[in-house]
């Protein structure tokens, strides 16, 4: 490990003025040692970030509020969030494994870096973790890559289940700098790769997650989370479906989908929301709404199976959501 400085400030205020451009915040660390060990990442100054207050999970009119540091598996134990949110829940219990859970935060998760192999690798080129050194994983084994919002840089996934369920539901992450706080919509966190794959997302230097808000939604509460993965714990998506239904009777009102492990970024499916909304919800109307969830794809050369996979998760979810099981 490169050397560091290493401070534990008790307050917001103390944590931003420690932070310096090129500090790494410390929450969980199950991600950041892990990336520290392999030479990956070495900041020069690391805040450790687990006495600031920035817990908490409360519901009020506009929503549900989680602070930045609530554990994955407090948040996914919640009665509210079970209750009202079940698609957050299934997501977080589907992440990783119980002990990483119990340690891992909530704005750690959204900031978690990619799994992709050559990014962890350092003897091997990768724009993400050395920009303009090439991406390996273009000729190299790219099974696991995404197939939306890739570039000739970069096709990396998004490795987050949380944030495919919280972009789904429409959420807003809350922010604080030296410069002041401010909301963004989840969605609008993440950059696409292009030809700056090393830069993730919009968060200014030394800019703080402190939360997350989950709107109240009449379609929330009807909500599933499907992963699909080469085995049954411990391991990443290869496709994620998070979808919520409003129904009236058996009629759509209105539809939400995000998808994982397809994406540079957690994905949207718009288009197949429009195709759901005012119909019946059976499988006939499912199987025609998904037929084009993969249009705009570009597989590569191990990853031709993801289409079709999209479109089968994507149909189970559904399925198994309308009939309420
Ligand atoms: C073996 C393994 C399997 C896993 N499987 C899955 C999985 O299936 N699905 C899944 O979603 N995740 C999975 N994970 C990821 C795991 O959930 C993350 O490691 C964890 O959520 C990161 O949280 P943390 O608090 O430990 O973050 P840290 O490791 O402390 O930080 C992660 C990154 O976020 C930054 N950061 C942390 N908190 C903040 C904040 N509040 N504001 C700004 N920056 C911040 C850090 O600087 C760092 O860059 C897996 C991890 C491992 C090791
Ligand atoms: S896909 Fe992205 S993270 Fe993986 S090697 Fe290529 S540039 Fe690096």
């Amino acid at each position: 490990m490169h050397p560091y400085t290493y401070s534990r400030p008790r307050s917001v205020h103390d944590a931003l003025a420690d932070g310096a451009a090129d500090a790494a915040f410390l929450a969980g660390g199950t991600t950041l040692v892990d990336l520290m060990k392999l030479g990956v990442m070495a900041p020069a100054e690391v805040v450790d970030i687990t006495r600031l207050p920035l817990r908490g999970i409360t519901f009020d009119r506009s929503g549900l509020h989680i602070g930045a540091l609530e554990t994955m598996s407090d948040v996914a134990s919640h009665r509210i969030v079970r209750e009202s949110y079940p698609m957050v829940a299934k997501a977080l219990e589907l992440s990783a494994s119980g002990q990483l859970r119990n340690m891992a935060s909530i704005g750690g998760n959204l900031l978690r870096r990619t799994r992709c192999g050559y990014f962890r690798d350092i003897s091997t080129p990768c724009n993400k973790r050395e920009p303009g050194s090439g991406c390996s994983a273009l000729t190299g084994i790219n099974r696991i890559h995404a197939i939306f919002g890739t570039s000739e840089a970069c096709v990396a996934t998004n490795p987050s289940d949380l944030a495919v369920a919280l972009v789904a539901l429409s959420s807003d992450v809350h922010l604080a700098s030296a410069q002041g706080s401010r909301t963004l919509p989840l969605e609008v966190l993440y950059a696409l790769p292009g030809t700056t794959p090393h830069v993730e997302n919009v968060l200014r230097p030394g800019e703080l997650i402190t939360g997350v808000t989950i709107p109240r939604s009449p379609w929330a509460a009807n909500s599933l989370y499907l992963k699909i993965r080469d085995r049954q714990s411990y391991e990443f998506a290869l496709a994620s479906a998070a979808v919520a239904l409003e129904l009236d009777g058996r009629t759509i009102r209105h539809a939400r989908i995000a998808v994982g492990g397809v994406g540079t970024k957690p994905w949207r499916l718009p288009s197949i929301e429009r195709a759901l909304m005012g119909r019946r919800a059976t499988p006939e109307t499912f199987e025609a709404a998904v037929r084009d969830a993969a249009d705009g794809a570009r597989p590569l050369t191990h990853n031709a199976f993801k289409p079709a996979l999209l479109r089968h998760t994507l149909f189970r979810a559904l399925t198994t959501l309308a009939a309420g099981r």
